[in-house]
């Protein structure tokens, strides 16, 4: 039997790859991890993390106005990017150590190279080493797709990590993309004082989410003063002077200091000479395998964005562990990827969970919706603010909940806990059985009596 440097050996360092290497080593195997770049991988570095503090930053200044309302008053409030980019940065810093700290505390040895296969088994390294290994996990993420049709002037545009890195904030921003990324960095940076123009082709932002959530936030951004530009195309992008000028098919021109490109994420495979390992790649570059993750190399697994499934951090990180169970714990488990929920760190921010009204019927469900919206409380005494919006898909055969779709403050709190209820199948009935916890808002998804429509495929 061949013997291995290596039991198993993780190219990457983002969520995916460190649960794996970390698991995989306190279980007594031999591991290896390389990252290139900074440990934690774009939800540490230049993702989740970062951007949820950017949230709360961004937060402060609907406080403030509100607080007179609870007898606060306060001085001018000044906002300074420099001091909230220092304090990210030193926190970041802190958990890359700690992701380190994981990998190599439970045995495994990290190297911070680059690395690519030059066969199934063999790893070279950038430092020109190389490393041979029994398994190889690809967990190598995603980056943001530059330039897809060419028309945005490459090299002009700022993509969600240079945000991260600014030394300032930009005075006047457009925005191109209407997805997870582009709405939260759009309210982000508009409730720190930037001009923001988001620009969309389709009519709403967020596709793929509930109608009724797609159009709450379509409002709340019009209400706050965010420009939004839909059905709009860009015909050029230039730079003039220290301006950015983007001319759109419609023959409107927009001029801003910076253009933010978000328009989706695309699989980092590039480079790793997956060609020369037997592992095939498919639509977008992504990595293609099987339900236990395993590649076209049997050898081989892949977790994470490069993998194209759903790209989303717990999702990674819920496929590494399935990977460590199936491959080095002796008890194949594929990944479950249904119901899993999501937030949308707008403010208001969205909690959502299962499936949308129209998915509903396009599965062939016939569905009663409850739906309710009321003015959230912090917000009765100064009046104003943005209404919650809960809304609960039943199917009426079984009255099983299939979705739960919520807009408003701390939606991605409550559907968290409402995932746990709908994951072990909860019924409308058993929704209307739980005892209200008041005051809260939550409270409305057990109160919710009468149905607001019903609907057949
Ligand atoms: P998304 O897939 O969410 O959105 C992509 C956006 O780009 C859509 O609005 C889409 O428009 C638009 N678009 C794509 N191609 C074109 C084109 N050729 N011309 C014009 N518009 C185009 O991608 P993001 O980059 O925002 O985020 C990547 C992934 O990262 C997300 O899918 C999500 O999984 C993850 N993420 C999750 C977060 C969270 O959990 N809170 C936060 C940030 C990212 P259209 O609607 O018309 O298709």
């Amino acid at each position: 039997m061949a013997s291995y440097d290596f039991d198993l050996f993780v190219i990457g360092g983002g969520s995916g790859g460190v649960r794996a290497a970390r698991l995989t080593a306190a279980l007594g195997f031999k591991v290896g991890l390389a990252e290139a770049s900074r440990m934690g991988g774009t939800c540490v570095i230049r993702g989740c993390v970062p951007k949820k503090l950017y949230v709360y930053a961004s937060r402060f200044g609907e406080d403030f106005e509100l607080a007179p309302s609870f007898g606060w008053s306060i001085g001018e409030p000044r906002f300074d990017w420099a001091a909230l980019q220092a304090h990210k940065n030193a926190e970041i810093a802190r958990l890359e150590g700690l992701y380190t700290k994981g990998v190599e505390g439970a045995g495994g040895t990290v190297f911070h190279e680059h690395a690519n296969f030059e066969d199934a088994h063999t790893i070279r390294l950038s430092s020109g080493r190389t490393i041979t290994a029994e398994k190889v996990l690809i967990a190598t993420g995603s980056r943001t797709a530059r330039d897809l049709d060419g028309v945005l002037g490459a090299g002009l545009c700022a993509v969600s990590d240079d945000v991260f890195a600014w030394a300032e904030l930009p005075k006047r921003l457009i925005v191109a993309g209407g997805g997870y990324i582009a709405v939260e960095l759009a309210h982000v940076l508009h409730a720190l004082g930037v001009e923001v123009t988001v620009v969309i082709r389709a009519a709403k932002v967020l596709r793929g989410f509930d109608e009724d959530l797609r159009d709450a936030l379509t409002a709340s951004m019009e209400r706050r003063g965010l420009t939004l530009l839909s059905e709009r195309h860009f015909a050029s992008v230039e730079r003039s002077g220290d301006e950015i000028v983007a001319t759109l098919t419609s023959g409107e021109h927009l001029v801003a200091d910076k253009l933010l490109l978000a328009w989706g994420r695309s699989p980092n495979t590039e480079g790793l000479g997956l060609e020369r390992a037997g592992v095939i790649t498919g639509k977008n570059g992504r990595v293609e395998v099987d339900s236990y993750s395993r590649t076209t190399a049997p050898n081989i697994f892949a977790v994470g964005d490069v993998t194209d499934r759903l790209q989303l951090t717990p999702v990674a990180i819920h496929e590494a562990m399935c990977f460590v169970k199936t491959v080095f714990q002796d008890t194949p488990t594929h990944p479950d990827h249904a119901l899993v929920p999501t937030g949308v760190f707008t403010t208001p921010e969205i909690g959502t969970v299962g499936i949308s009204e129209a998915t509903a019927l396009n599965h062939g469900h016939a569905i009663d919706v409850y739906k309710s919206t009321f003015r959230p409380m912090k917000f009765t005494l100064a009046g104003g603010g943005d209404r919650m919006m809960m809304k609960l898909i039943v199917d009426q055969k079984t009255d099983k909940v299939l979705g739960c779709h919520l807009f408003g403050p701390d939606a991605s709190e409550i559907v968290q806990i409402v995932a746990v209820a709908m994951k072990m199948g909860a019924t409308k009935a058993q929704f209307d059985a739980t005892v209200a916890l008041h005051p809260s808002a939550a409270e409305e998804l057990v109160t919710m009596r009468t149905k607001s429509y019903s609907k057949a495929p």
